[in-house]
């Protein structure tokens, strides 16, 4: 989605303005501030989609300025990358469990960089509209994160859940297998793997299933779509 915001919080000349000639080549819109104790102010007046966050800054480290974004009504759900270098691994878990959303190991790859977000603004914007949505025999509840076939529960790996739920949420349109790969591994390695990961996943869901596995129909040389009408 072209035009969305993105707030760099970053002291690093090279680095913002590596950021900035990516970012906005992909289309979005780069805002930045330069110290940590500009962060909340600058996140409440550009209302980004979606924030980067350096870790080490002046005024306010980022694990404290993640820490008073998570704790506002206003810039809670914000998605927030957090960039850290190799030394400051503990810090990266910290950070993590402090509400960051991903992060990112400097140097960085630029193109695995704009792949990782536009991975989670995707998430973000596709929030289930439904909590349990029925086909058949089959229920998928994403509150509880669980499949159901004829009200039994059917194990699932995260990531058939979340393939299942993608193409669930689609309502019948045709996903692409790089939009899938995004979507569902884009967090891992959306570059590293390879399509027919899909394929393989897709089977493995089938088997699982068993009576509804025709609903999940492939689209030659395009991709997968969720039948709701069989
Ligand atoms: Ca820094």
């Amino acid at each position: 989605m072209p035009d969305e915001k993105i707030l760099l919080i970053e002291d690093e000349k090279n680095i913002v303005e590596l950021l900035k000639y990516n970012l906005e080549k992909e289309g979005f819109r780069v805002s930045h501030v330069t110290r940590g104790d500009e962060a909340l102010d600058a996140v409440l007046k550009v209302k980004p989609a979606l924030v980067i966050l350096d870790l080490m800054l002046p005024g306010l480290n980022g694990l404290e300025v993640c820490k008073i974004l998570r704790a506002n009504e206003k810039t809670a759900r914000i998605p927030l990358v957090m960039l850290t270098a190799k030394s400051e691994e503990t810090d990266k878990v910290l950070g993590l469990e402090l509400g960051a959303d991903d992060y990112v190991t400097k140097p960085f790859s630029p193109r695995e960089l704009v792949a990782r977000l536009r991975a989670l603004l995707r998430r973000s914007r596709e929030k289930p509209k439904q909590e349990v949505v029925k086909a058949g025999t089959l229920e998928v509840d994403f509150g509880k994160h669980v499949v159901t076939l004829k009200g039994k529960t059917v194990e699932m790996t995260s990531k058939e859940f979340d393939l299942l739920g993608a193409l669930v949420n689609a309502q019948g349109r045709v996903l692409t297998r790089d939009f899938l790969l995004e979507s569902v591994w884009g967090y891992d390695a959306s570059i590293q793997i390879e399509t027919r990961t899909i394929d393989m996943h897709i089977g493995q869901l089938r088997k699982k299933l068993k009576a509804e596995a025709e609903r999940i129909v492939t689209v030659k040389n395009v991709g997968y779509r969720f039948d709701f009408e069989k």
